[in-house]
């Protein structure tokens, strides 16, 4: 498929509407999707998608979504993202991230913003920096971290509500100055 979409874009300037036919169950199908899709966009080749899953529509356009958004383009949106977890990680990261998914889908927020959500103490706390907001998981509790700063701390049982609170308050004005700013000093310097 790839091969095929590269070979029809070096002939023609046409719009090419990309996707990968019967590729399978929800899982199976969304990795070769994700690979189909996601590597000819990356080569700048593509101007429409379809992803076809063996699995409800909504879920073929949530794919969809995701295929986009993981490569920095398509509507803004909530990009969330975990670590991979390791022997370091105290408390259920998994179930965490799920529900953070979960959740942050059904809330629906349009504001485009990175999460990231880290399963320990040790590395967590510099990658959930380097996120808009993130959270670091320590023994039954979190911090929550927001344009780098911790804000707070909160019990485990209250990280979802947390995001989701931090997420709904994120105030993009002062996001759009610090930009301004963070761009107003470099160019002086
Ligand atoms: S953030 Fe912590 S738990 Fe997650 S992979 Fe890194 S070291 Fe392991």
């Amino acid at each position: 498929m790839i091969q095929s979409y590269r070979m029809v874009a070096e002939e023609t300037d046409f719009p090419l509407h990309l996707g990968v036919t019967e590729s399978g169950t929800r899982k199976d199908g969304s990795v070769k999707s994700s690979i189909g899709i996601g590597t000819l966009l990356a080569d700048g080749i593509g101007d429409t998608i379809r992803v076809s899953l063996a699995a409800p529509s909504v879920e073929e356009v949530e794919v969809g979504h995701q295929i986009l958004s993981s490569l920095g383009i398509g509507r803004p949106g909530v990009n969330i993202i975990a670590c991979p977890t390791c022997g370091r990680m105290v408390g259920d990261l998994f179930s965490i991230v799920d529900e953070v998914e979960e959740a942050v889908k059904e809330q629906g927020s349009n504001k485009d913003l990175e999460v990231a959500l880290m399963g320990c103490a040790v590395n967590g706390p510099g990658e959930a920096a380097g996120a808009d907001l993130g959270i670091s998981l320590g023994r039954g509790r979190a911090h929550l971290f927001k344009r780098g700063e911790v804000v707070r701390t909160v019990e485990e049982d209250e990280i979802i509500d947390a995001v989701l609170e931090a997420i709904e308050t994120w105030d993009e004005e002062d996001d759009a100055e610090a930009e301004r700013a963070a761009s107003a000093e470099a160019t002086a310097a």
